[in-house]
């Protein structure tokens, strides 16, 4: 299984995908994830993408997309993965289809966790509160909110693109955890 979470920040994907390793042992792959453990030990990566992360925009896609091609690689996904974080642009989207079709392989879904945007906001506040000092640079009000941002104008169009090609599965991610998990399993027939 070949999956896409796709939904903004603090929508879940993080939660979801987890719940999903661990029963089914597809594997997560957090660009997000990665980044962070870039920027920790202090890699050319993570030097180039700490301070634009800390803003809560994109890093550069050739930097994200070479993260994922050699990701996919990795005999331990053999039995499938889910991509929370990754693509965050049409252009990645693209990246991902070539580099998938050049494997002879394709997506089996994208699975979007659509969340009300007001709801959004007020997670965004708690989250922000409850990491004063912070475990993640990017938890504050302000990045959070400019993460917010960036989603609308630039992973957003990606619903539009994935439906086109018949992928997409709309999940109401506003239910609670466990009811989420459900419809997500159902609309992927697991
Ligand atoms: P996340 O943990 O998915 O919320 O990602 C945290 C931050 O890492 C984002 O705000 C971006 O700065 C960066 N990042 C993660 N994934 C990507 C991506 N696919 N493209 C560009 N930047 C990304």
């Amino acid at each position: 299984m070949k999956l896409i979470l796709l939904g903004p920040p603090g929508a879940g994907k993080g939660t979801q995908a987890k719940r999903l390793e661990d029963k089914y042992g597809f594997v997560q792959l957090s660009t997000g994830d990665m980044l962070r453990a870039a920027v920790a030990a202090g890699t050319e990566t993570g030097k180039k993408a700490e301070a634009i992360m800390a803003r809560g925009e994109l890093v550069p896609n050739e930097v994200v997309v070479g993260i994922i091609a050699e990701r996919i690689e990795q005999p331990d996904v053999a039995k499938g993965y889910i991509l929370d974080g990754f693509p965050r642009n049409v252009a990645q989207a693209e990246a991902l289809d070539e580099m998938l079709k050049g494997k002879g392989t394709a997506l089996d879904a994208v699975v979007e966790l659509v969340v009300d945007d007001r709801i959004l906001l007020q997670r965004i506040e708690t989250r922000a509160a409850e990491t004063v000092g912070g475990a993640r640079a990017d938890d504050n009000a302000e990045a959070l909110k400019k993460r917010l941002a960036v989603y609308h104008e630039q992973t957003a169009p990606l619903s539009a693109y994935y439906k086109g090609k018949g992928r997409l599965k709309a999940v109401d991610g506003m239910k609670e955890m466990d009811e989420v998990t459900r419809q997500i399993e159902a609309a992927l027939g697991l």
